[in-house]
């Protein structure tokens, strides 16, 4: 029998075995959608024929036997930012509205190589930008464990699809902590790979040095084995690292911590935190040493302005790379009646087809990269991304992995923040500096604050191509905390889990 609620690799194992046939694993996925997203909201678009086919085709090579990969048949949730051949793609943007890829991103044909099952695309905030989804021109995503609660953002639809089981793995997007945060606000597992670790081709781009595909998982190990999937050189995509992928499957194995040192980063703690947060993140700490590991404190005295550099580099950017929508060779076009000159048209589509946030930032943008402002602005942000680097350089000096939590609080309400841009940006304070530094970093679920019953999350980075660690050490703290808790920390969903 299909079972929704088990893990991907459990779904893997069982369709190797031939228990069922991921035809009867997707339908069973698109029932759940049908089900439930009219609450949760994750998809923007559902291709139920597509996966059918996909999943048909995966089942018709195991009938003859040909040699599968792990992940062939297992359905999967896709961000609105990855390019998908024929299928509508649009960044959560009304300028896209409509746009159907004539080409599939390199993770897309990876997935599709892989035979993973692409269930449909996912809700987000409109290009990346945001932490709470509520930026989507398509309306907001509910968190599966609060529906008046936002899911976090900006791949909020992503993490509610996965944590509402109507996918079990997912696909998502983190310029600034957009695959973390929404996996610390959902309690499921995500993950943004080293800089360079995945391909971008084919991924709409908000901030090119800092945007980053990476998986989400119900476990450290179906984050890993979807990581091993998505990841690895790509000439198409000038950044992307031509070295070895980092082996995270065997690390999310490994179970085993002893004589690894774990530092906590001073700065990332402490009263800003939400306390039942706080609680958490120590009592996980507590169960890494007692399975041997060494916790040590480290300072990252750089972090403090790491925010703010953030909030002018990813709008320069965005005001540079936002200027392709410009009405003429795709997407949205208004107000081109046959009076009005290129311009004029231009200028009427970005007032209809860019939300308040996008113009937003492309003011902010275009205003820091003016010529009178560039050394005041663009340049001292990118010398705080020099010390972010040399601060983590630094850390990892002292330990082999950092700690801290991945948000101030657990899921807030909708319509909390969204009227307080600077409210709403704090929310990654804790995820930004990873990326500043082109690092990796999971968001591991450690359990429940206190105050309000919602999951909370462990951050854990590593250096440049170490994503092995990250996994090693999520992957032990996972199965302590799975001994201690005796169900998955997903089991207590109260209104849509069914999980008993
Ligand atoms: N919240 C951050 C922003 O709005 C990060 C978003 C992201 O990682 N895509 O830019």
């Amino acid at each position: 029998m299909t079972n929704i609620y088990s893990s991907a690799s459990e779904m893997a194992d069982s369709l190797a075995k031939k228990e069922y046939s991921s035809v009867e694993l997707t339908q069973q996925h698109l029932d759940r959608i049908a089900d439930v997203d009219g609450k949760v909201s994750a998809f923007l678009h559902v291709d139920a024929e597509g996966a059918l086919t996909q999943a048909a085709a995966v089942d018709a090579k195991r009938v003859r036997g040909e040699k599968l990969s792990p992940l062939a048949g297992v359905p999967l949730a896709l961000k609105d930012i990855l390019a998908q051949k024929g299928i509508p793609t649009t960044a959560g943007s009304k300028i896209l509205e409509g746009w159907r890829p004539p080409y599939d991103s390199t993770v897309v044909t990876k997935l599709k190589e892989a035979g993973v099952v692409i269930l449909g695309k996912t809700n987000m905030d409109e290009f990346a930008m945001g932490s709470s989804t509520e930026n989507s021109a398509y309306g907001t995503t509910q968190n599966p464990w609060d529906l008046s609660r936002t899911p976090g953002g900006s791949s909020g639809g992503s993490a509610a699809a996965v944590a509402a089981f109507e996918a079990p793995l997912a696909i998502g997007t983190d310029t600034g902590g957009s695959i973390r945060q929404p996996a610390a606000l959902t309690g499921i597992v995500g993950v943004k790979p080293t800089y360079g670790g995945v391909s971008r081709y084919g991924v709409v781009a908000y901030s090119s040095s800092l945007d980053q595909v990476g998986p989400f998982g119900r476990t450290v190990l179906d984050a890993a084995l979807l990581h091993e999937v998505i990841a690895g050189h790509d000439e198409r995509d000038s950044t992307s690292i031509n070295a070895p992928i980092p082996q995270v499957v065997a690390a999310a194995k490994r179970l085993d911590v002893k004589g690894m040192k774990i530092g906590v980063i001073k700065e990332l703690s402490g009263p800003g935190f939400q306390a039942g947060v706080s609680q958490r993140i120590s009592e996980s700490l507590e169960l890494l040493v007692a399975a041997g590991a060494e916790i040590v404190e480290v300072s990252c005295p750089s972090f403090e302005f790491a925010l703010a550099a953030y909030y002018l580099i990813a709008p320069s950017e965005a005001s540079s790379n936002l200027a392709r929508f410009d009405s003429m060779r795709y997407g949205l076009r208004v107000g081109d009646d046959g009076s009005k000159g290129a311009e004029e048209v231009m200028s009427i589509t970005r007032e209809a087809g860019f939300g308040k946030e996008v113009k937003r930032r492309i003011i902010l943008g275009t205003y820091a990269l003016s010529s009178g402002y560039y050394d005041a602005y663009y340049g001292s942000a990118q010398k705080v991304r020099t010390l972010v680097k040399q601060d983590f350089e630094k850390a990892f000096g002292q330990a082999d992995v950092l700690v801290s939590p991945v948000t101030p609080t657990t899921a807030f309400k909708i319509g909390e923040k969204s009227e307080d841009p600077v409210a709403m940006y704090l929310s990654d304070i804790a995820t930004i500096p990873v990326n500043m530094a082109g690092i990796g970093g999971m968001s591991l679920p450690v359990g429940l604050a206190d105050e309000d019953g919602l999951p909370v999350g462990l951050q854990i980075m590593a250096p440049v191509m170490q994503d092995d660690r990250f996994y090693r050490v999520g992957g032990t703290l996972e199965a302590a905390l799975l001994s201690k808790w005796g169900k998955p920390l997903l089991a207590n969903i109260p209104e849509l889990g069914g999980v008993a």
